[in-house]
């Protein structure tokens, strides 16, 4: 299979991109570098099934060139930090035309497959859960959560009106390996920085499923390759949840430190369009045949060694 992987050298993507490239698929990475990283793909530079280009999505012209003559989209790139849409809400507008753009590509080349990563924060804050893929209205409350929604109706639109087959996937908190961003990183720099005491945003109570990176690779695989509607859409996690105070109990235990005093900025959420508590439904993944193997808690602890013994 010849693979077009866009956002390929971040986080999640550059395993994805290990993946593709262990079950022998020709891969493309197109990514701008804006949050991704080279270090993270050059163990490929060098193989012949591999292609790195650094661009940017906003570049038309330039997608409609690079995507010629593949297979499948893998659509992973996107600016991925929920709290900076309060700060920066043109973050939307960035990703909405870089789906758009990317999808009119692939009308325009006839490529017929796309995998989107989308977000359990397109759900917004809803009354009740675990919430199933069916859940609606679909009212996200941050800048980041829009931006994904839109794209997925992008996705869906296209499939529909271009004969186009999609996956999308809608990610619980991903953490492990090459982590860049997101409550793991943000406490093990506070903690450098001051091994006294941690700023926790919130009241620490905020609680949510982590997924760790391999998996939702993992997960993204199997529902690729095992759900064969026009559009599949899945809600991929665990079904246990880890409170935002535990995350900052195991980080300071993995680092060592005793007597670390929590301070609350207070609030019941981490900052303006975060939902403070949430699950999803992972039955419809589940009775596909994929579970995540590890419980959150696990996954986070896992995570925190990751960051901690990073080699960038
Ligand atoms: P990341 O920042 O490590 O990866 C995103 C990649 O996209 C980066 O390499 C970046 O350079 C690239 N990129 C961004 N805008 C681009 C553009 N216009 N053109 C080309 N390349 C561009 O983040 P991540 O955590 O690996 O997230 C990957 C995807 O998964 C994102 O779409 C994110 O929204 C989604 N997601 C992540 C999580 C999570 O917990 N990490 C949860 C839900 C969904």
């Amino acid at each position: 299979m010849k693979v077009f992987v866009t956002g390929g050298a971040g986080f999640i993507g550059s395993h994805l991109v290990d993946r593709l490239i262990d079950e022998k698929n020709k891969v493309t990475v197109y990514d701008n570098l804006s949050s991704g990283k080279k270090q993270f793909i050059t163990h490929h530079l060098q193989k012949d099934n591999f292609t790195f280009i650094e661009a940017d999505l906003l570049d038309l012209e330039n997608v409609k060139k690079e995507i010629k003559d593949h297979d499948v989209v893998f659509h992973i790139a996107a600016n991925p930090d929920v709290r900076l849409g309060a700060q920066k809400p043109e973050i939307a507008r960035k990703d909405i035309i870089s789906t758009y753009n990317l999808l009119d590509a692939m009308r325009l080349n006839d490529i017929k497959k796309i995998v989107f990563s989308s977000s359990s924060t397109i759900y917004g804050e809803t009354p009740a859960f675990p919430l199933p893929e069916s859940y609606g209205p679909l009212l996200p409350i941050s800048v980041y959560g829009a931006a994904k929604l839109a794209a997925e109706g992008l996705v869906s639109s296209f499939c529909h009106t271009f004969d186009i087959q999609g996956w999308i996937f809608r990610f619980a908190n991903v953490v492990g390996e090459r982590g860049t961003h997101g409550v793991i990183v943000d406490f093990i720099n506070k903690l450098k920085r001051n091994p006294k005491e941690l700023e926790i945003l919130g009241d620490g109570k905020q609680k949510k499923p982590y997924l760790y990176v391999k998996e939702c690779v993992d997960g993204m695989l199997f529902g690729f390759k095992h759900a064969n509607e026009q559009i599949n859409i899945f809600n991929l996690g665990c079904d246990t949840t880890t409170e935002v105070t535990r995350i900052g109990e195991l980080v300071a235990e993995e680092m060592g430190l005793k007597d670390v005093t929590f301070k609350y900025t207070g609030g019941k959420r981490g900052w303006k369009g975060d939902v403070p508590q949430f699950q999803f439904d992972i039955t419809k993944i589940n009775d596909l045949g994929w579970k995540a193997a590890h419980a959150s808690d696990e996954v986070i602890r896992m995570a925190i060694k990751d960051v901690l013994h990073a080699k960038f």
